[in-house]
């Protein structure tokens, strides 16, 4: 059950053009919202207010990018070391991979 506080929180995601999901959350079985391409929970993303949620909508997408562009610099740097040719590929294909899962989890993430 939400406060009176999260009530009119949902309330006024509403009100700017977030929408209420037909499924419960996985966490805590309370309701999610979707704003600005992503899926909050009031009560899981400790969400307390329209600023909050403001930054997270705005944070995470640009997390996201964040840890690709260092894994990308990672990458050149071991490369640039690594003389080994077949053992560069190796290093190349493992961050491709996580380059992958991490395109993977944003989407999941959208939605
Ligand atoms: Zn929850």
């Amino acid at each position: 059950m939400l406060s009176k506080e999260k009530r009119q929180l949902v309330a006024e995601i509403l009100r700017r053009g977030g929408t209420l999901l037909a499924e419960p959350c996985p966490r805590c079985g309370g309701i999610l919202v979707r704003y600005k391409g992503r899926t909050f929970c009031p009560n899981c993303d400790n969400i307390n207010s329209i600023e909050d949620l403001e930054a997270k909508a705005e944070i995470r997408p640009a997390e996201l990018k964040d840890i690709e562009d260092m894994i990308k610099q990672r990458l050149a740097a071991v490369l640039k070391n690594e003389t080994d040719e077949e053992k560069a590929s190796r290093i190349a294909l493992n961050y491709a991979n996580a380059l992958k899962a991490l395109r993977e989890l944003g989407r999941k993430n959208e939605g």
